[in-house]
């Protein structure tokens, strides 16, 4: 392996992506960003080269292979929101299969054989036990999960045919934000608990609405596992050794294995914020599964992985900085 890989970074400009960039340039590598920038923020590229370019153009990505030598490609362009996936199908599977396919099919012609792929517990579907350990059964019930699930096995089939060796890395709830101030959460429109939490504090909304008080849980709302967009980039970088290093293609889980109730993230924002937060019971949300932790051991005992941010404290402190600075 070269001692300072050249990666590319796809989605390098969206939140977790951006995050990853400003790693691996920590760390020396050479670093080229392709975005197309529908839901990436070019200030959020925070060194490298940046190309503003789409997946599905197919004689964009043959420019970028043919004038870059890549080492490994990690991918994180992809469309996230589970309701709107039920809803749009098509763009779903459009930009995450085929625009994915894309980005193999280049990356097979032009031998570069490492891809890191965001993956995501939605995977799984509605959990059969927890915590989810990576045997247990995928049947992914949305259009989003069933995209990830997708391309994990056309994954399979490219190793097994061109021997295009990856590692798919199957987020719980990413959260948190860069440690420095410089990064962090910005979905137009945002969905997610903690950021969404932290504008009901700040006074950008004027409540935080918790869907749904009944369930089988010991404050009635839903849990789920948080973890540090900081520990997910240190994830990205130990898969990508490992696969420059020779490893096999993998799999692995990434969660703090510990999980938080909606109503004791509220609780931590409040302690965290020093704000009054206000608070609006809803009904529950549609496909939200009452309990989603993670099962880490994989990729702690493989990749070497110890999250150092899982504190729930901690990952709204870093959020929070972020929200003040906006
Ligand atoms: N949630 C909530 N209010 C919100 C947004 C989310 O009560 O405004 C709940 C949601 O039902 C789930 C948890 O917070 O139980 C985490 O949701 P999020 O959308 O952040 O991530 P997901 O688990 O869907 O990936």
């Amino acid at each position: 392996m070269a001692s300072t890989p050249s990666v590319l970074v796809v989605g390098g400009a969206g939140y977790i992506g951006s995050h990853m960039v400003k790693y691996l340039l920590r760390q020396g590598c050479d670093v080229v960003t392709y975005d197309n920038l529908s839901t990436g923020y070019r200030d959020a590229v925070l060194g490298g080269e940046f190309v503003l370019g789409d997946l599905a153009d197919k004689a964009a990505l043959e420019d970028l292979f043919s004038t870059h030598s890549f080492d490994g490609v990690v991918h994180f362009a992809s469309f996230i929101q589970v309701g709107e996936s039920v809803k749009e199908p098509a763009k779903y599977y459009e930009n995450n299969v085929t625009n994915t396919l894309n980005l193999l099919n280049a990356m097979v012609k032009h031998e570069v054989k490492r891809f890191i792929f965001s993956s995501t517990a939605a995977v799984y579907g509605e959990p059969q036990y927890v915590p989810i350990d990576e045997a247990h059964p995928k049947q992914p019930i949305n259009p989003y999960g069933k995209t990830k699930w997708m391309v994990e096995q056309i994954l399979q089939d490219y190793d097994n045919a061109y021997g295009l060796k990856s590692i798919a890395l199957r987020y719980f709830n990413a959260a948190g934000a860069d440690p420095e101030g410089e990064l962090g959460e910005r979905h137009e429109p945002e969905t997610h608990l903690i950021p969404l939490v932290l504008q009901a504090a700040s006074g950008r909304r004027p409540h935080i609405s918790v869907f749904g008080r009944d369930y089988d849980t010991p404050d009635g709302t839903c849990i789920r596992d948080y973890i540090h967009v900081a520990d997910l980039a240190d994830a990205h970088w130990l898969a990508l050794q490992k696969l420059l290093g020779g490893s096999d293609s993998a799999a692995y889980n990434l969660g703090n294995g510990n999980g938080f109730s909606v109503q004791a993230v509220i609780n931590a924002a409040r302690e965290v914020t020093g704000r009054d937060i206000a608070v609006e019971d809803s009904p529950r949300r549609d496909g939200d599964p009452a309990r989603l932790v993670a099962n880490s051991l994989a990729a702690r005992n493989a990749l070497n992985w110890l999250p150092v941010r899982h504190d729930l404290d901690t990952i709204i402190q870093d959020a929070w900085r972020f929200e003040s600075s906006r």
